[in-house]
């Protein structure tokens, strides 16, 4: 992960006049990502893409340009680790748009999404599976190169499920068109295939590892919680993952799966949603991080409500799995299970990942530790906080800011008005 990093900064280091530009943000508040408590009044002094150093009250330096966000709380760039960029869920994609729409176009549609995404303030995203590999990867690219406008992103690629699963790509068409997709398109069924899947994805270019180990609300598919994947399989999936360093997130709503994956060691569980003791215990000693994705439960649950919207099979499992993942959260915070940040947006519209924070803190969480689920936690998820998460000398200028206290009213992030990312600003 740090070599991804590290690689786009060289990239950018080239482009660079020789003296990088110095510009210090008077910030009013600051919200750093790792202190308990906001500072008043410092001055963040950046250099090129990095900061360089935070100063005591506003300081001015010759030749530096000044920003001025005195009267605004000012934090790092939040960083989401569930969205899906390529696509969005509601106005629903038309099934035959599978069969004509190339990876261009879908490269194209996730622009908006994107930039969306980045003006919301959040500067770093995980993609956890996207069908169109080539155009994830097209557009985590371009925005590398500074080319489009959007938020870094780690991308899984194609996420990897076994026969009929949650992210089998061939679930629900016509039987003759099936096929048997395996491990190159992301399905596996046994060892041999789950060494294969990673490989493959390490070979395209991928970050991280996406799996499904239980069945998911919006497959064509019966169940939305059964088990999916074997021990031997994870186990297999998780020694490839080490060799190359993948971290790997797991897709889960029913607790069976789940705590086969936690006890094969996987870094996170997303949506977790019939998480019981048992898996909350093995995910505390393991130290397991959770990314619960209350806005994709509370999308699901309402689009079930309306006729059209989501498919027959789909319907009842939306309608079950989707109000129950906030009362989860609420009970892993509660017990003391690591929490980081997302919202699987592409199922919730993109740019209103901020919603996630009010839900979080509606569910019990203090406003402080939401804030740390989206910067320092995520990072630290993402193996990348020596470069990501904080406001502190060394680490790429990511800074977000909005008008007011989010410590008194989280619903301010949903307001962002300044964006920076590596030092460039945005908005
Ligand atoms: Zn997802």
């Amino acid at each position: 992960m740090k070599r991804f990093v590290l690689a786009a900064a060289a990239t950018m280091l080239v482009n660079l006049p020789a003296a990088a530009q110095t510009t210090i943000i008077h910030a009013g508040t600051l919200i750093d990502g790792i202190a308990d408590k906001s500072r008043s009044e410092v001055s963040i002094v950046i250099e090129g893409e990095r900061i360089a150093g935070i100063e005591d009250g506003f300081v001015e330096l010759d030749g530096a340009e000044l920003i001025d966000l005195s009267d605004r709380t000012v934090m790092p760039g939040f960083m989401d680790m569930h969205v899906h960029l390529l696509s969005e869920l509601d106005p629903p994609r038309s099934y035959s748009q599978g069969f004509y729409m190339n990876s261009a176009d879908v490269a194209l549609g996730s622009l908006v999404y994107a930039e969306r995404t980045l003006e919301a303030g959040f500067t770093t995203v995980r993609d956890l599976g996207a069908n169109d590999v080539e155009a994830i990867l097209a557009l985590r690219n371009a925005i590398n190169r500074g080319t489009v406008d959007g938020p870094r992103i780690f991308a899984a690629g194609k996420s990897i499920a076994t026969t009929g699963g949650h992210a089998d790509p061939t679930n629900g068409i016509r039987m003759d068109l099936r096929g048997d997709p395996g491990p190159k398109e992301g399905v596996v069924n046994g060892t041999a295939d789950a060494f294969k899947a990673v490989r493959q994805r390490y070979k395209d270019g991928s970050d991280v590892i996406k799996l499904t180990v239980t069945g998911g609300v919006l497959s064509l598919a019966k169940s939305g919680d059964n088990p999916q994947f074997t021990d031997e399989e994870l186990e297999a999936i998780m020694s490839a993952s080490k060799d190359y360093n993948f971290v790997v997130a797991v897709h889960a709503h029913g607790a069976e799966g789940m705590k086969r994956a936690i006890r094969a060691g996987v870094d996170s569980v997303e949506h977790g949603t019939y998480m019981d003791d048992e898996a909350m215990k093995l995910m505390k000693r393991n130290g397991t991080w959770y990314v619960p994705t209350i806005s994709a439960g509370k999308w699901v649950a309402a689009l079930s409500e309306q006729d059209g919207k989501l498919p027959a099979v789909v319907r009842p499992k939306a309608a079950a799995v989707g109000p129950q993942i906030q009362d989860t959260f609420a009970k892993a915070y509660e017990s003391g299970v690591k929490i980081a940040f997302g919202t699987d947006a592409g199922v919730s519209p993109h740019g209103a990942n901020a919603k996630e924070f009010v839900f979080m803190v509606e569910a019990g969480m203090p406003p402080m530790e939401a804030i740390k689920s989206a910067t320092m936690n995520a990072a630290t998820l993402l193996r990348v906080e020596d470069e990501l998460g904080s406001i502190e000398a060394g680490k790429y200028a990511d800074i977000v800011a909005v008008d007011g206290d989010p410590l008194a009213n989280i619903a301010v992030l949903e307001s962002v008005d300044f964006v920076m990312k590596s030092g460039r600003v945005y908005r």
